[in-house]
């Protein structure tokens, strides 16, 4: 009966644009009670090409919808550039325009770097985390005495609607440099303020976008192309199949996405061309303030 049942939610999940269960789908099949039973389904989208592993995670949105992630790894190219299951369900939610997370099923218990990552949530502290061998317990038990966007005098996070103040090109853009800007509009980038986002054709001519989205403490942070890999895995689409990648990022000296881009790209797709597009920073960056009390 259980594996008619993972057959039923595996066969719902696959959608056009991503791997998830729409709330309904979710209640029809009680999912959000038996999350932990629904991981192997996640685990399939995993790419791990480096440890082995396929860690799968679960979100449960705001909206009662339930969102698939899994382990991306890039043989090739850096450790560093690791997308984790945590990650990937969290990306696969914002995708779909959640802003909030009830609870997040995993494979195993979260890293240290994952714990973070949610931590860049509003109102994370409440995120359950279930795991197989670990009673269900908010984020705030798992990641005490936090550090987080309220320190950097952030109030909003990475799942809450955005809208930079990002200049436009100028002149008229090709279709790939705009989808890109206007992704670029909606990313979270408050620590830095270089608003970027990429836009990838791939060679049947569909397009998908990824955004920048940063971190408290910058190293959980994601690149546009990272962000965009979550969303190929979730569609089942081939990296490979790339022909070109846009990537528009809004410069103002404080970081640059470029060199990383391309080191990434060449591994997930060598035959794609990369173009970039340099915007001038539009806005000032803001006063920052200390990280200390
Ligand atoms: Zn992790």
């Amino acid at each position: 009966m259980t594996e008619e049942w993972i057959n039923q939610a595996t066969s719902l999940s696959r959608k056009a644009d991503g791997r998830y269960l729409t709330a309904q789908e979710s209640r029809a099949l009680d999912a959000g009670n038996r999350l932990l039973e629904l991981l192997p389904v996640a685990e399939q989208i995993a790419q791990p090409g480096i440890s082995g592993f396929l860690v799968g995670a679960i979100a449960v949105g705001a909206s009662g919808a339930i969102y698939f992630g899994a382990n991306l790894e890039f043989p090739g190219s850096n450790l560093l550039y690791t997308v984790h299951a945590e990650q990937a369900a969290v990306l696969n939610a914002r995708i779909h325009g959640e802003i909030w997370i009830r609870r997040i099923a995993v494979s195993a218990p979260p890293c240290g770097r994952c714990r973070q990552f949610l931590n860049e949530i509003q109102g994370a502290e409440d995120v359950e985390i279930l795991t197989e061998t670990v009673k269900p317990a908010r984020l705030a038990e798992w990641l005490p005495h936090s550090f987080g966007p309220t320190n950097l005098a952030v109030t909003s996070g990475m799942l809450t609607p955005r809208e930079n103040p990002i200049a436009a090109p100028a002149g008229p853009l090709d279709d790939l440099v705009q989808r890109a800007w206007e992704a670029a509009r909606h990313c979270y980038a408050p620590y830095t303020e270089v608003y970027a986002a990429i836009a990838l054709l791939f060679r049947d001519g569909l397009i998908i976008t990824g955004q920048s989205i940063e971190n408290a403490a910058f190293n959980p942070s994601l690149l546009p192309l990272q962000s965009a890999l979550v969303d190929v895995a979730l569609r089942g689409l081939q990296a490979a199949e790339i022909a070109t990648a846009a990537l528009v990022q809004a410069a103002n000296g404080l970081v640059d996405h470029e060199a990383s881009t391309r080191e990434l790209l060449a591994a997930v797709a060598p035959r794609a061309q990369l173009k970039v597009t340099t915007l001038p920073a539009e806005a000032p960056i803001s006063t920052r303030r200390s990280a200390e009390p």
